[in-house]
């Protein structure tokens, strides 16, 4: 998971402005759901509404959250499809989503969630549902309006490229748990977690391969981490990781590993991070 790039700070990581979302009644997560927190989804087929048309479904947040009238809503929903890549001359905002390709209904999907001005964008895989090219397209434009717009962007990724290249701050979960965090460029010099360090080994190395044929993707196999992830209901009150970690020691089994600081603003759960 990546986060980028503007007002990730100590607060944000359990509250939201003072306030602990988990403990606020519903109605006040609608006022904030949309509005000041709102959403990518991975695929955009299923999370946009088939029986609606794609402009009013962006002008909707705007009726709700701002107050505005109908009319109002849809000009100014109009003007957020031309931000995103979808001018009304060519792109009709009485289209129906199906009647759009992938790429052009996730921009829908992107207009929607920008349309309001939230502080925080959470983006959960917005390119897993496109094709490489779309993929790349679709990125360059959520970037560019979140440093446009000064909003913050959560990527939720299993993709490091794409962490490498959008976020300023990575965090890896495993088992739902964070297992290491910190700057992204020092995250990725020096890894510390073993299951980090599992996830980078399995990424093919096709630059090498590519001037030895020994190392050909094709001769060779993937690394891989061995075992699994455990179910939620499988989980123990030790390390997540044990059973498949190559340094776990006895400790590992029945403690959780508190953070350790490696350097300013990257640590790792672990008890043998120097190992
Ligand atoms: S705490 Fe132990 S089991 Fe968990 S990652 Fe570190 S060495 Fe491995």
């Amino acid at each position: 998971m990546g986060i980028s790039p503007v007002r990730y700070d100590r607060e944000w990581r359990s509250l939201w402005f003072g306030n602990n979302l988990l403990n606020l009644p519903e109605k006040e997560l609608c006022k904030i759901r949309g509005n000041r927190i709102s959403m990518v989804f991975q695929e955009p087929m299923s999370a946009l509404n088939p029986v609606q048309p794609i402009g009013f479904q962006v002008a909707e947040s705007l009726i709700l959250h701002k107050n505005l009238s109908r009319h109002q809503a849809q000009r100014q929903a109009s003007k957020v499809l031309d931000r995103v890549g979808l001018p009304a001359k060519k792109i009709s905002r009485s289209l129906y989503p199906h009647q759009l390709s992938g790429g052009q209904r996730q921009r829908v999907v992107i207009a929607i969630a920008m349309v309001c001005e939230p502080e925080l964008i959470i983006a959960d895989e917005p390119t897993t549902a496109l094709d490489v090219t779309i993929q790349e397209q679709i990125l360059a434009l959520i970037s560019e309006l979140v440093i446009e717009e000064n909003m913050t962007l959560m990527l939720i990724t299993h993709d490091l490229g794409v962490v490498a290249e959008n976020t300023d701050q990575m965090l890896v979960m495993y088992a739902g748990r964070i297992v290491e965090k910190g700057p992204t460029n020092k995250v990725f010099e020096h890894l510390v977690h073993p299951y980090t360090r599992g996830l980078f080994a399995s990424i093919p190395d096709t630059e090498k391969s590519a001037n030895d044929l020994s190392r050909h993707p094709k001769n060779r196999r993937l690394s891989t981490i061995p075992g699994r992830v455990p179910e939620f209901w499988e989980r123990t009150k030790g390390c997540s990781f044990a059973d498949r970690c190559s340094r776990a020691q006895a400790k590992c089994f029945s403690e959780l590993p508190d953070e350790t600081r490696i350097s300013n603003g990257h640590s790792v759960a672990c008890f043998f991070p120097w190992e």
